[in-house]
């Protein structure tokens, strides 16, 4: 698919998502968060939903978590710009509250076209409720964050084949610092993963 397809294809997705109410979420919504980055990435990050500041400016991982994210990119030495960032629920739940299973299932068909899109070689699922959404979607055994963050899992995707590398949630660390150190390694590892 060439740029011009894939940026078309992303305006259609934008107004389905702009359009959407397939789950209670659009209620309190000021704006859905589709993602963010560049659509040649070969990695897309992905985390739980919109915070406050995200559904504010309609853009993912722009409030604290996403400071933290984006210093955790630069000292592994990865440019934002050149990755997509999104969450597996479009609009904000309320009181930042974990989006339920009926959410993120409803929201999935978006996640899916934008993957679809996006075709890239690496998924990383940031949190346990991403982490858990793709390791349904892939057929894997369920698994908690703290267990599988950092190792490789070779799956099969409509668009080819793809690795999937869990991360912590940057927030995560914002509540428990002991966890820094892990998800900058493992960042550093996902970074030599992109160059193998
Ligand atoms: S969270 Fe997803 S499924 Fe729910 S209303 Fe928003 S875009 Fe639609």
């Amino acid at each position: 698919m060439d740029g011009a397809s894939k940026r078309e294809r992303l305006e259609g997705v934008t107004a389905e998502v702009r359009a959407c109410r397939l789950c209670p979420l659009h209620e309190g919504r000021m704006n859905p968060v589709v993602g963010g980055g560049s659509l040649d990435s070969p990695l897309v990050l992905v985390g739980e939903a919109p915070g406050r500041k995200e559904d504010e400016q309609g853009k993912p991982f722009v409030g604290s978590a996403g400071k933290l994210l984006d210093s955790m990119l630069e000292e592994a030495n990865l440019e934002r710009s050149k990755l997509f960032i999104t969450n597996i629920v479009k609009c904000r739940p309320p009181n930042n509250r974990r989006p339920l299973s009926k959410e993120v299932r409803a929201c999935s068909t978006h996640l899916e076209t934008l993957l679809g899109i996006i075709s890239p070689r690496v998924i990383a699922p940031m949190g346990n409720s991403s982490t858990g959404h793709f390791l349904r979607m892939f057929g894997l055994e369920k698994a908690k964050i703290g267990d599988i963050h950092g190792n490789v899992f070779r799956v099969e995707a409509s668009w080819g084949d793809v690795i999937l590398f869990p991360l912590y949630h940057p927030a995560a660390v914002l509540y428990n610092r002991t966890l820094e150190q892990e998800l900058k390694d493992d960042f550093a590892a996902l970074r030599r993963l992109l160059e193998g």
